[in-house]
């Protein structure tokens, strides 16, 4: 049975990389793809349409996959989990309890899946960075991306922060930010993490998790050098949610790490 998938900013840069990722599966097609301000113009030879609703209305996908922004994805969710079909979220920059309401209020068995980070090596490094936290409590995240990402800091540095606060017994203070000469010197507090984000032209999307322990450092670095190190996740996310239900957060609940 070929999975019907429909592709929501699939005019974008990530989702025109999911159109083609899905169409070369065998056994999934891309049957919508839609971005209002793009209508009428073709993605890997897929028309682009405005309307999420009329789309699933004609095409009845399986499946939507949202790789928008912060203002639209929350209605494109509700507007297709509403309608039973499974969804799975790249987007970033809104809380993931945007999504527990919809996830109630969908017919039986529908998944909205959301992941920060569809990269099986940043996902390996959150896990990695949880574990260290234990014995190294002194960290910061430096996360880098690419100056058209359009919240910050990035998605994964949240759920990296909020990953070690749970793994480590205590919080130690952050020397210096008495110190701070110039606003934002010492970067933003999540969960008690520091976090600095950098935006830079040439950049797809970076971070280091850097742990200072006496005499000694440990850094743990990813680099996605691509958008298509994100499609093996997105792909496995668009089979799983087909037996999944409710709201299920990170990529890591499907590799069962
Ligand atoms: P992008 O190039 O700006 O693409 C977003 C696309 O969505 C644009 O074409 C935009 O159109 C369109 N759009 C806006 N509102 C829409 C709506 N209501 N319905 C359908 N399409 C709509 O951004 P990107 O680099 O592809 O990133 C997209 C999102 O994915 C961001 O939140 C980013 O942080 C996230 N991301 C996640 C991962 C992950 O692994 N989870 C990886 C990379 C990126 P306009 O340009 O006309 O507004």
């Amino acid at each position: 049975m070929m999975i019907r998938v429909a592709v929501t900013g699939a005019y974008g840069k990530m989702g025109r990389e999911v159109v083609r990722a899905v169409a070369a599966e065998p056994d999934m097609a891309v049957v919508a793809a839609i971005d209002p301000l793009h209508a009428g113009e073709t993605v890997e030879g897929v028309r682009v349409t405005a309307d999420l609703k009329d789309a699933i209305t004609a095409s009845a996908p399986d499946v939507l996959v949202d790789f928008t922004r912060p203002e639209a994805v929350v209605q494109n969710v509700r507007t297709a989990a509403l309608a039973g079909v499974d969804c799975v979220v790249g987007t970033t920059g809104v809380p993931v309890e945007s999504f527990d309401e919809i996830a109630t209020q969908a017919p039986e068995g529908v998944c909205v899946f959301v992941a920060p980070n569809f990269a099986i090596g940043a996902v390996l490094m959150m896990r990695f960075a949880q574990e260290a936290a234990r014995f190294m409590p002194h960290v910061e995240i430096v996360e880098l991306h690419h100056d058209r990402k359009a919240d910050a800091p990035s998605g994964t540095a949240l759920r990296t922060a909020e990953r070690i606060a749970q793994a480590r017994s205590a919080v130690p203070a952050a020397p210096g930010r008495e110190t701070e000469v110039a606003d934002g010197a010492r970067g933003a507090v999540v969960a008690g993490v520091t976090v600095h984000s950098v935006r830079l032209p040439g950049l797809v999307a970076h971070q280091e998790v850097i742990f200072g322990g006496q005499g000694q450092t440990l850094t743990i670095r990813h680099d996605s050098i691509d958008r298509t190190s994100f499609m093996p996740g997105v792909v496995l996310a668009i089979r799983s949610v087909r037996s999944r239900s409710g709201l299920v957060v990170g990529l890591e609940e499907l590799l069962g790490l």
